[in-house]
């Protein structure tokens, strides 16, 4: 099977085997983090076997590690479940990482978690039960709280929201994470999708259907540390604001066109004052503040302006999203150990 851009799905596994589940684990640097995080998943897996079922594979995207990840992947054991690894020529980022566990999975549904052991297989049981018990078909996280959070973040994550969220139709949750469970006809609806800047909260709020969120305490990261930088999710925010809201643009006009007016207002008061009133024109200070408000306004409108050009660049370019470099796959039968 073919997705509509060309990329080639390995495993055509949506047709025939709808009854299952892909869990996609990102994994950069958690070479430590790995076995630990598999060991939890092997139980959830052979739990959903027994209560409901399911079968299960676990689907590890390296994303071009620079420590042992590859090799602790490689190692995994397919233990009552099969294991799939794929490994990045390089590092392509969280998102192009989901991207490819959502391409190459074989199961129909689709549930993304952390390697580094933050998502509970607590709440990823009660996420399967949404979908499973009450028919959901994207069941997305939140934080329950953001208590810890310096509010500076806190600030930043809500001006975001209010501007993505900005008179669209189909809102996307604020808070909402990357740990979340699709249904085969909402995975399959997001394989359809065929813009290359990816952004998993949005496009998955994008596609409809029936959704419901669950709030959950995400547990401390056990070792290694968060991958995340001020300037790294500020890139973020940027791409997922430039993919889904033209609001930015919309500001710069509306910005220009009231500055426009106060402008033309307040020439109309200088030529009347000078005409009716003889006054002549005083203070350079202001003029030039003037002049530097105006060109700084400018130069950010710019910017914006920018922003969608190159984004409309990178999609023209057409480049694939990820390169893969190596991809395995272990069958829980080949394995002598499994049950
Ligand atoms: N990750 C990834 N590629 C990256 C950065 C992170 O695949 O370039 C993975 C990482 O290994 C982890 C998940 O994305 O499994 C979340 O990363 P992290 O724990 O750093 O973020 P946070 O928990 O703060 O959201
Ligand atoms: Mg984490």
């Amino acid at each position: 099977m073919t997705a509509n851009d060309g990329r080639v799905i390995a495993f055509p596994g949506v047709e025939t085997q709808p009854f299952g589940l892909t869990i996609v684990v990102p994994a950069y640097n958690e070479a430590e983090a790995l076995p630990h995080t598999h060991a939890k998943l092997l139980t959830l897996a052979h739990l959903l076997k027994e209560r409901r079922g399911l079968s299960v594979e676990l689907l590890y995207v390296d994303d071009g590690s620079r420590d042992g990840t590859l090799a602790v992947a490689r190692g995994l054991k397919a233990e009552g479940a099969d294991v799939q690894v794929i490994s990045f020529s390089r590092n392509f980022g969280k998102e192009a990482a989901l991207l490819a566990g959502l391409d190459q999975a074989r199961y129909g549904a689709v549930l993304f978690m952390d390697a580094d052991g933050q998502h509970p297989t607590a709440v990823a049981e009660t996420l399967i039960a949404h979908w499973l018990d009450d028919g959901y078909d994207v069941v997305f996280t939140y934080k329950a709280h953001r208590r810890d959070e310096p509010w500076l973040r806190t600030f930043f994550v809500n001006a975001f929201y209010g501007l993505v969220n900005a008179g669209v139709r189909q809102k996307i949750p604020a808070d909402a994470g990357d740990f979340r469970l699709l249904s085969p006809r909402a995975a399959q609806a997001l394989r359809q999708l065929p813009e290359r800047g990816r952004f998993f909260k949005g496009l998955s709020s994008w596609v409809g259907f029936r959704q419901i969120g669950v709030p959950y305490e995400p547990d401390p990261r056990r070792q290694g540390e968060a991958k995340w930088s001020f300037l790294g999710l500020l890139a973020f925010s940027i791409e997922g604001l430039t993919s889904f809201s033209i609001v930015p643009l919309r500001m710069a006009s509306l910005f220009g066109a009231v500055l426009a007016s106060i402008a033309f207002i307040y020439g109309l008061v200088i030529m009347a004052e000078t005409l009716f009133f003889g006054h002549s024109v005083p203070g350079y200070p202001s003029l030039f503040v003037g002049i530097m408000f105006i060109g700084g306004v400018q130069l950010l409108m710019i910017g914006v302006l920018g922003e969608y050009i190159g984004k409309i660049l990178s999609e023209l370019k057409g480049r694939p999203v990820y390169l893969i470099g190596e991809h395995l796959l272990k069958r829980a039968a080949d394995n002598p150990a499994a049950s």
